[in-house]
């Protein structure tokens, strides 16, 4: 695997739907998030679903992810939403 924790934006668009319906690894999620804290482009996108932020808070609240990379994953939330 090249790039392992870097996602394209092909990639990030195409997990979209997967991050909505279904469930996610918490390592996808992060490079999910991390990815659209990087890319203009599909931080502009998303950000015309704000209530798919609110969305993720609540699945991240849900999914048993280790204390660092849940305080990750809310800091790149709260950063997309500046
Ligand atoms: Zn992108």
């Amino acid at each position: 695997m090249s790039s392992p924790d870097k996602c394209s934006c092909k990639e990030a668009f195409a997990k979209l739907d997967d991050y909505l319906c279904r469930e996610l690894t918490p390592e996808e999620i992060a490079r999910l998030e991390q990815h659209l804290c990087e890319c203009i482009n599909c931080a502009n996108a998303y950000k015309f679903e704000g209530q798919m932020l609110e969305c993720v808070k609540k699945k991240i609240e849900q999914i048993a992810l280790p204390t660092d990379l849940r305080e990750r994953v809310r800091a790149a939330l709260d950063a997309c939403k500046e």
